[in-house]
C-alpha cells in the first residue's frame, strides 16, 4: 500500500507549483494573433512584467527556457572575443559561464565554490586590476538554485562602482523573482534573465531578459545577437509579431498575464516575499532540528545568504537519495536532486537534495513535505534529531 494517491507534489525548484487559475487561462481556443485581444494584452504583460522586476527599462519575451534566455542576454550584451567577468555561487552560475565561453566570450570565472556567497571586495579588486576596461560585463546568479546560495546585488554593484568600472551588471533571477525580492533599479542592475516556469507559476517555455537604457546604449552593435535573439526588434517592436520574432507563445501568455494579477494586483508583490521567507525560515528549522541528531545539514551556514525559494541540503549515508525515493513512492511528493554538489553517479552524489518553496506555495504544502520527510527519515531508519516538525509549526505560527 502506498500512501502516495491523491494530489501529488512537485517541489523541486521548477517547474514550480501552478495554480490551477493560470492553467484554466491556458485551456481554450487560440486568439487571432494579428489583432484585438492578444495585442492589448502583450502591452499589460510587458508592463507587468516590469512591474515584478520593479524596472523601468526594457523587457523582452522569448520562447526559451532559462538556459535560452541566459543565451540571449550573452548575444545582445557582447560581440566575439569580448571579456566578461562571472561571479560563480553553484552549478548555474558555471553553467552561464560556459554558454558564454561556448559563444566565444573571453570568461575570467571567480569560483566562491558550493557554500559561500559571491564576495563583492574579489570583486572590486578584479575590475580594479583591469584597467583598460576589457570586461564588459559582470554576470551573477542571484539565487543559485543547486546550492541555494542567494547573492547580494546591491553590494556587487557598489563594488562595481567602488572600483570604477564602466563593467555592465547582468543577474540571472530565474529562480528568484517572484519569490525573492529584488529591485532591478533601485540596485543598478542593467541586465536581468528570468523564467516562466519558477516563482512566476506558469509552464516551462518562456524566457525573459530585461535591459536598463545604460544596457541598450552600451550594446549597441554587439554582433552575436542573430535575428531572432536580438532584443532591439523586441523592446521596439512596430508589429506585434516582433515582440516574439515571430507566432506569440498565445498560451503562455494567457497564463503569465494569470500569475502575473496574482503576483502584483491581488497577493501584492511584499506579500510574495515575506510568504516565502516565512516558508524558507519554516523549512530551515526543521532542517536544524534535525541535524541536532544525525548527518544532516543545510547548504549555506548564513541565513543571510540563504535563497527563499529553494533550500539545499545534505543528508550523509546516502540518505538523500533514499529520502527523495520514499517520498515520491510512499507519500506523492518529489523532491530535488542535488545539482553539481557531488560527482554525477558518485556515493556522494546520494547525499544531496533540494525542498522547493517555490510559487504557489503555502503553509500547508510547506509543513506537508516536511512532516513526509520525517515520516521517511523514521521509515527508512535515517538517524535525524527530534522537533524538526515542531520547530517548523513554530516558525509558522511565531512569524
Ligand atoms: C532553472 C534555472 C536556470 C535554467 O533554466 P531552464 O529553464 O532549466 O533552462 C538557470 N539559472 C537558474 C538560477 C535557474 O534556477
Amino acid at each position: 500500500m502506498s500512501l502516495a494517491h491523491g494530489r501529488p507534489y512537485l517541489a523541486i525548484p521548477g517547474p514550480s507549483a501552478m495554480p490551477d487559475r493560470v492553467l484554466r487561462a491556458m485551456h481554450r481556443a487560440a486568439p487571432n494573433i494579428y489583432e484585438g485581444e492578444i495585442v492589448t494584452q502583450t502591452a499589460g504583460i510587458l508592463t507587468d512584467l516590469r512591474r515584478v522586476a520593479l524596472s523601468s527599462g526594457h523587457v523582452a519575451i522569448y520562447i526559451a527556457n532559462g538556459h535560452g534566455a541566459w543565451e540571449a542576454a550573452i548575444a545582445n550584451m557582447f560581440s566575439r572575443g569580448d571579456r566578461a567577468l562571472v561571479m560563480a555561487t553553484g552549478r548555474f552560475g558555471i553553467g552561464w559561464a560556459e554558454h558564454a565561453r561556448a559563444m566565444g566570450i573571453e570568461v575570467d570565472l571567480l569560483d566562491f565554490g558550493l557554500n559561500s556567497p559571491a564576495d563583492p571586495a574579489q570583486l572590486e579588486a578584479a575590475l580594479r586590476a583591469d584597467t583598460g576596461h576589457k570586461i564588459k560585463a559582470v554576470l551573477v546568479t542571484h539565487l543559485d538554485t543547486a546550492t541555494s546560495i542567494r547573492n547580494n546585488i546591491p553590494a556587487m554593484r557598489a563594488a562595481i562602482d567602488a572600483a570604477g568600472h564602466p563593467a555592465l551588471l547582468a543577474v540571472d533571477c530565474i529562480a528568484s523573482l517572484g519569490c525573492d525580492e529584488f529591485r532591478f533599479d533601485d540596485w543598478g542592475v542593467d541586465v536581468m534573465v528570468a523564467a516562466s516556469q519558477k516563482g512566476l507559476m506558469v509552464p516551462p517555455g518562456l524566457g525573459f531578459v530585461w535591459a536598463s537604457d545604460t544596457a541598450l546604449t552600451r550594446c549597441k552593435g554587439a554582433d552575436l545577437a542573430t535575428p531572432y535573439w536580438n532584443w532591439h526588434p523586441r523592446f521596439f517592436a512596430e508589429q506585434h509579431y516582433m515582440h516574439f520574432g515571430g507566432t506569440a507563445p498565445t498560451h503562455h501568455l494567457f497564463g503569465l498575464a494569470e500569475s502575473l494579477k496574482m503576483i502584483l494586483d491581488e497577493e501584492g508583490l511584499p506579500q510574495v516575499w515575506a510568504r516565502h521567507a516565512t516558508l524558507a525560515r519554516t523549512v530551515w528549522a526543521a532542517f536544524e532540528a534535525w541535524g541536532q541528531g544525525g548527518d544532516i545539514a543545510l547548504n549555506v551556514a548564513d541565513p543571510v545568504f540563504r535563497g527563499h525559494s529553494v533550500t539545499a541540503a545534505r543528508i550523509g549515508g546516502g540518505g538523500a537519495s533514499r529520502l527523495r525515493a520514499w517520498c515520491e513512492a510512499e507519500a506523492g511528493v518529489t523532491l530535488g536532486i542535488g545539482l553539481g554538489m557531488a560527482a554525477p553517479g558518485s556515493a556522494a552524489a546520494d547525499d544531496f537534495l533540494r525542498v522547493a518553496h517555490m510559487g504557489h506555495v503555502n503553509a500547508h504544502m510547506t509543513l506537508g513535505v516536511l512532516g513526509v520527510m520525517e515520516a521517511g527519515m523514521q521509515a527508512l531508519g535515517i538517524p535525524h534529531g527530534a522537533g524538526g516538525i515542531a520547530a517548523a509549526a513554530a516558525a509558522i505560527a511565531g512569524r
